[in-house]
């Protein structure tokens, strides 16, 4: 595969999740709520998380932004579903790039990392 070709497919993905958003809405019971702003580009996350022993159970996030930040919000949660706290801790940003797969400009850095950092405010907040 050509980069280009691959970086399309990437492209398309995160429309795809943009569009038809995963896991989107609130949970009544959670044990994790919180929500995060990203001034630069207006965009905003709150996500609501359940634990069952340390692992999350469930999680669904709520939200209005650019498509950067939807997408990189709606893959985050899939990715962490049955995650212990340790892993959720240990995801960094490294982890959000690869998991949007498309080289982002200093202005769109923010917009990706929304999600994680809505995530890290969570668990703070939580003490956990
Ligand atoms: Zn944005």
């Amino acid at each position: 595969m050509t980069e280009e070709y691959e970086e399309g497919l990437y492209r398309e993905n995160i429309i795809d999740h943009y569009k038809n958003a995963r896991n989107f809405g609130e949970l009544k019971d959670y044990d994790i709520k919180t929500k995060e702003l990203n001034l630069t580009c207006g965009d905003q996350i709150q996500l609501t998380i359940k634990l069952k022993d340390d692992k999350v159970s469930d999680v669904k996030f709520e939200g209005a932004g650019c498509a950067v930040s939807i997408a990189s919000a709606s893959m985050l949660t899939e990715k962490i579903k049955g995650m212990n706290i340790k892993q959720l801790k240990e995801l960094n940003e490294k982890d959000i790039y690869a998991m949007l797969g498309i080289k982002l400009g200093t202005a769109r850095v923010n917009c990706a990392l929304l999600s994680l950092n809505t995530l890290k405010k969570g668990l703070k907040e939580a003490k956990l």
